[in-house]
């Protein structure tokens, strides 16, 4: 199988790399540069993504990283990682000694971090996930797992959204034909050889969502 990368300054490194693994890649831990070189696709890894925004720059990854970005590296990022591959984040941290938390980029999408509140600070739901069907078979939902996610809030024109999660309508929800209308936010986009997801396929025994981001590095998808 291809060589895949795990970003593994910080966050749930083992877990990803299981589950590429069960899907035929071989894996590798990229804290160097010269690691990073090697590999034909990344993953970036949930955790704290101001932790790893930081700790990349004291690696000296971070201008490799977003080298390889904008080269064509196919490079999936779930929750923490779905930030750091976002051209905008509505609401970076501010306090990171000086300066204000910076993403890699790449993905034309805005994030809000920590997005859900704190009253649902974690929850799990089915999702619909589009691209996931293969040979036919009818498309199971995907169970997912958001923790301190973030949502989508904005999607520039390249990026298709691949699945979503209705919210309680806002206060200034528009009610519509006399029905108010709930809000929905996007939880997995794609946009070419980008791939991020809010939720944490890793953490399940879910292995579509890695499936289709190996059949994205062979150029299958
Ligand atoms: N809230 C975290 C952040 O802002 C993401 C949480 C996660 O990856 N599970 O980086």
């Amino acid at each position: 199988g291809p060589l895949v990368g795990i970003l593994a300054l910080q966050g749930d490194v083992r877990e990803h790399a299981q589950a590429l693994e069960a899907c035929g890649a071989r894996v590798v831990a990229v804290r160097r540069p010269s690691e990073l070189a090697a590999v034909e696709g990344l993953v970036l890894p949930g955790g704290e993504s101001t932790t790893i925004d930081k700790l990349s720059r004291i690696f000296g990854l971070r201008d490799p990283l977003r080298e390889r970005i904008r080269e064509g590296l196919p490079v999936y990022g779930s929750c923490a990682g779905m930030i750091l591959l976002a051209d905008e984040i509505a609401d970076p941290a501010t306090d990171l000694g000086g300066h204000a938390q910076q993403t890699l980029g790449g993905l034309d999408i805005t994030v809000r971090r920590n997005a859900f509140g704190r009253q649902v600070d974690s929850f799990e739901t089915e999702l619909h996930f589009t691209q996931l069907a293969r040979g036919g078979r009818p498309e199971k939902p995907v169970h997912a797992v958001f923790i301190r996610a973030p949502w989508v809030e904005r999607v520039g024109a390249s990026v298709e959204v691949l699945a979503s999660v209705e919210i309680p309508a806002g206060a200034h929800a528009q009610a519509q034909n006399g029905r108010i209308e709930p809000e929905v936010r996007a939880v997995a986009v794609r946009s070419r050889h980008l791939l991020a997801t809010s939720f944490h396929p890793e953490v399940t025994g879910e292995r579509r969502i890695h499936e289709l981001f190996i059949r994205m590095i062979r150029g299958e998808a």
